[in-house]
């Protein structure tokens, strides 16, 4: 079994300062777990791939959690401030890094402020990677100037660029879709105890290395994994783009790695 305290040479255990916060489900009451950080065996240097569920503020810290090439638990953990989730990055070096927001605004747009005079070069409301999720069946946030999480977007943006800038390969996902394209249209929801349940024995069946770890994750670790699983599944040739390359594209896995009937 993996534990914390095995051998993480390749996979340096992080700085104090990012043991930041419990999950954000912990039970009242209960002690506070101190918070595993990095989980690596045997882990060789390979590739890995990050997943961040991404936060509108600092004020709720972000999951990330990272796998290997071959599938590896890695890392986990809360993350709070754009540094830290930088460093982090900077740390382990991930061949891809996979966000959950949105990355990009519609084209024509260079901003969300009602003030600016920008305006969408199309008719049609939102990107077109979140009108084509819409035609699937998947709803998703807008991301019109009407958007209710324009903080989201602009942190999303303004990581994306940071990341960019230092030559990672940054891609936008949205687990609520891959999970939807993995395990079928019926999901209860996350915020439900049935939810999170279904959540946790579906990725445990996928990612069978965070089973020892699953008791301590909510449902945003979980975005995290299906996250992280994306970017996976993104270097493999095995995520299919939605949307236009020039404004922005969401990968979900292709239709042939759904591994549960829905
Ligand atoms: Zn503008």
């Amino acid at each position: 079994m993996l534990t914390q305290s095995q051998d993480t040479t390749n996979f340096p255990l992080p700085p104090d300062c990012f043991v930041t916060a419990a999950p954000r489900n912990d039970k009242k009451g209960g002690a506070l777990q101190p918070f595993p950080h990095v989980i690596a065996s045997e882990a060789k240097q390979s590739h890995l791939f990050f997943g961040i569920d991404l936060t509108s503020t600092p004020a709720k810290p972000s999951a990330c959690l990272a796998l290997d090439d071959e599938l590896q638990l890695i890392y986990f953990g809360f993350i709070v401030t754009d540094d830290d989730i930088i460093t982090i990055q900077n740390l382990y070096s991930p061949q891809v890094i996979a966000i959950d927001a949105p990355l990009s605004l519609p084209l024509g747009l260079c901003c969300l402020e009602r003030s600016c005079p920008c305006q969408p070069k199309s008719s049609e409301k939102n990107r077109k990677c979140d009108r084509e999720l819409r035609h699937r069946g998947i709803p998703c946030y807008p991301t019109t100037k009407e958007t209710f999480i324009k903080g989201l977007i602009y942190r999303g943006i303004s990581l994306k660029n940071k990341f960019c800038q230092q030559g990672f390969n940054v891609i936008e996902v949205y687990p609520y879709a891959t999970n939807t394209c993995l395990f079928g249209k019926a999901i209860p929801k996350k915020t439900t105890q049935e939810g999170i349940s279904f959540l946790k024995q579906r990725l445990a069946t996928i990612l069978p290395t965070l089973s020892p770890y699953l008791e301590l994750f909510d449902h945003n670790l979980c975005d995290a994994a299906s996250a992280a699983y994306t970017a996976f599944l993104y270097h493999q040739s095995m995520a299919e783009a939605l949307g236009d390359a020039e404004e922005g594209l969401i990968f979900i896995p292709k239709a042939s790695q759904g591994k549960e009937s829905p």
